[in-house]
């Protein structure tokens, strides 16, 4: 047992944590009509700043509605719905945030974990008021970003930056250009970020950032002038000591390069660790790219082998998504002997019955990291087959051994769940934010299946940031191999946290307990709960 474990766990997990399981366990049975309930929406991107504007989904299953929304002003809490007296203490952030449906769905997960804390005879009043703070970002900065297009036409977008908690440090979350930004979107992000960022044991609060503006199809002077422009009003709200925005989806190190060269320009200041992520040419850190999906596979692996006592070696591993962290992913699953079964975009899948090659690899590495090229252009590269419209998750005839979402949220929902266990799931580790819904949880709970959430599994890429911000302040450049055994001894004592913290209960209760309780007792001792 690690020092870290022993300092972080006793005496915050009450023993009559069964009972309270047992509650927690009928209240969640409720969530998958919950999320039937959502499904069925997606937002127009070009709604004003906190409205969502609701149109039919696309037939297109393998484009993942990551934004299964609810209609403005009808009810949109599981928990306030099915059990109208689970939580009162949240009723003023559900109807204050009734617009902010994914927000919620993060604060109700992470309240559903704190249960037994929330019921502590001594502290549970005081849990519950630091918790209700701790759902509102100390600030949240909006603006807007005019470009330039190639045919010399004003184009403006929406930017934003939740810098949602500094007890434990800088805020430190990455930026996200996609269409399906919006302020509710980058709040759930900023609010996991949070305790993510507690897990990983370094100095660093939670936020999060972006746009959206959505970088494909767009050409590279696009895609820089729009980067500039952006820089050009978060720039003063950026600082080591202050925050410290990396990449997400749509921010890659093409975007990083862009944004951190317009930073350079307006303040007249490099080497500054004001943003990670960046080419190691110019302060970045070895293993930056790699390090959300090795991560992921370190600690799955820990997991499956402590857990399970099993290997992964030979195993069916379906990944969803072929970014950063699906490729990185994808590289460590096949060095560790396990068959990548699948990766996907928002057209299609490529699914390789015995698993990816070396080959398959670096052919969608060029196609998506150079190309900038979907995946069916390359069906005949490769020696998958291309499945046009799927996700990795609705595929039929093919049999899972583990799961790796790692493109968006909420993709994994009851029914995909389900179909997952019908075809021999034993574990699911996320790679995204919040990729699977609450009823999606609750199917794979149901069932007994390995599961370990994102704010746990994909901490090795913040890990690995808060490495760069250290190598910047001390002008120095770590040696690979050195950081590639920080990230590991990382994921270990994450999973370890989650043992401890758990209760006995599950990997993913011990994981929001243990960020929970370092930041509220960080609060506390600042002086900003009492
Ligand atoms: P990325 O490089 O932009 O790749 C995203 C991948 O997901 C692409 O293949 C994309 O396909 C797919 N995707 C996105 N939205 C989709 C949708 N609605 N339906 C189907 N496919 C979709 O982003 P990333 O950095 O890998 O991030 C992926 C996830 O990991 C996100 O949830 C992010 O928050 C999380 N994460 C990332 C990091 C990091 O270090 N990068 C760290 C922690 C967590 P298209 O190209 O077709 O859109």
């Amino acid at each position: 047992m690690s020092r870290y474990m022993c300092r972080t766990a006793p005496a915050i997990v009450p023993d009559n944590m069964w009972k309270l399981k047992l509650v927690g366990l009928l209240v969640v049975v409720t969530f998958d009509a919950i999320s039937h309930l959502r499904v069925g929406h997606t937002i127009v991107a070009a709604a004003p700043i906190g409205e969502q504007h609701l149109q039919k989904p696309s037939s297109h299953k393998a484009n993942i509605d990551s934004t299964k929304q609810h209609q403005p002003g009808t009810c949109i809490s599981a928990i306030n719905m099915n059990d109208e007296n689970k939580f009162p203490f949240l009723d003023e952030i559900r109807s204050k945030f009734a617009h902010q449906p994914t927000f919620l769905q993060s604060v109700e997960e992470m309240a559903l974990a704190l249960d037994p804390l929330f019921n502590d005879p001594e502290k549970g009043e005081f849990y519950k008021k630091a918790f209700v703070l701790m759902a509102e970002p100390e600030r949240v900065i909006a603006f807007r970003v005019p470009w330039m297009d190639d045919r010399g036409e004003m184009r403006f977008n929406r930017g934003w930056r939740v810098e949602f908690n500094s007890a434990l440090g800088p805020y430190k979350g990455g930026l996200r250009f996609h269409p399906t930004v919006n302020e509710g979107v980058l709040k759930f992000l900023g609010f996991e970020q949070i305790f993510k960022n507690a897990l990983t044991g370094l100095p660093l609060g939670g936020g999060k950032g972006g746009s959206d503006f959505d970088p494909k199809g767009k050409s590279d002077g696009e895609v820089r002038r729009f980067c500039e422009s952006f820089m050009t009003e978060l720039y003063r709200y950026l600082h080591p000591s202050t925050d410290v925005p990396a990449g997400d989806i749509g921010v890659g190190g093409r975007e990083i390069g862009y944004l951190y060269g317009q930073y350079k320009r307006l303040t007249n200041k490099h080497g500054e660790g004001v943003l990670t992520g960046k080419s190691l040419l110019f302060g970045g850190s070895p293993f930056r790219p790699e390090a959300t999906g090795f991560g992921l596979v370190y600690i799955s692996k820990i997991a499956i082998e402590k857990q399970l006592g099993k290997s992964l070696n030979g195993a069916r591993c379906a990944i969803s998504g072929s970014g950063n962290v699906a490729q990185y992913a994808a590289k460590k699953l096949t060095e560790f002997g396990a068959r990548v079964i699948t990766v996907s975009d928002s057209n299609g899948c490529l699914v390789f019955d015995d698993g990816m090659t070396d080959e398959d690899w670096k052919t969608v590495i060029e196609a998506k990291q150079t190309k900038r090229a979907r995946l069916y252009s390359i069906e005949n590269d490769v020696s998958g087959k291309y499945v046009p419209k799927e996700s990795p998750w609705t595929l039929e005839g093919i049999k899972y051994d583990y799961v790796f979402p790692c493109a968006t949220q909420n993709e994994i929902d009851g029914e995909a769940a389900s179909h997952l266990i019908e075809n021999g799931v034993k574990g699911v580790f996320e790679g995204a934010n919040l990729p699977t819904t609450l009823g999606g949880q609750e199917v794979i709970r149901k069932h007994g299946v390995l599961y370990i959430p994102g704010k746990a599994s994909n901490a090795g890429g913040v890990g690995v940031s808060g490495f760069e911000m250290s190598q910047n302040a001390q002008r120095l450049q770590w040696k690979p191999d050195d950081v590639d055994k920080k990230l590991q001894d990382m994921m270990a004592s994450i999973f370890d946290q989650m043992v401890c913290s758990s209760g006995g209960g599950t990997l993913e209760e011990g994981a929001n307990r243990a960020g929970f309780l370092k930041v509220v007792q960080a609060m506390k001792e600042l002086g900003s709960v009492y």
